[in-house]
């Protein structure tokens, strides 16, 4: 998995779930890392109810609009309740490159192996908002 935003995390906490082994690789120095570059008084538009992964409601005391602030943070409490599987930094980053696609439609697919386990080797799913250039996943 490229990338410990929101999509990653979700979709790395979803294969916890199911023990399928994967790993997630964030180019940043922590998970977040396009939320902790954004500017500061920025909130979130869709409310709490809306804005949560899998697996993680925000409390009741948490306001109906999250802040940016305490996003970050709960992006990076959920990494760790879920010990999710996250490896950071510049040299995390995929060497490899793979066809950009030109509508801004993002893919997060699980293939499988002809026997119904998961085939690591050959699956690769890219997450990024609007912030990033999508990316196809590549199946070679
Ligand atoms: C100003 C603004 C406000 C927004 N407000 C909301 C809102 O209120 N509600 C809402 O639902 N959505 C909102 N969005 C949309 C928001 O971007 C997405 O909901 C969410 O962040 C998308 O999650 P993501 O994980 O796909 O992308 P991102 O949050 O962008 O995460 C992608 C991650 O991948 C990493 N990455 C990228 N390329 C690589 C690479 N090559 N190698 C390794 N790591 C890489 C990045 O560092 C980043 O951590 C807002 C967007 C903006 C710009």
């Amino acid at each position: 998995m490229v990338g410990g935003g929101p999509a990653g995390l979700a979709t790395s906490q979803q294969l916890r779930q199911q023990r399928i082994p994967h790993r997630v690789l964030e180019r940043g120095d922590a998970v977040g890392y396009t939320w902790a570059n954004l500017y500061d008084s920025l909130t979130l538009h869709t409310g709490k109810h809306m804005s949560s992964l899998p697996g993680m409601p925000f409390p009741p005391s948490a306001p109906l609009f999250v802040p940016r602030r305490a996003f970050l943070d709960y992006l990076r409490c959920y990494a760790e309740r879920f010990d999710l599987p996250v490896d950071t930094g510049p040299s995390r980053r995929p060497s490899w490159s793979w066809p950009r696609v030109s509508s801004p439609t993002q893919r997060h697919r699980i293939s499988r192996g002809r026997s119904g386990s998961p085939d690591e080797s050959r699956t690769v799913s890219h997450t990024g908002g609007p912030m990033d250039t999508p990316a196809a996943g590549c199946w070679w």
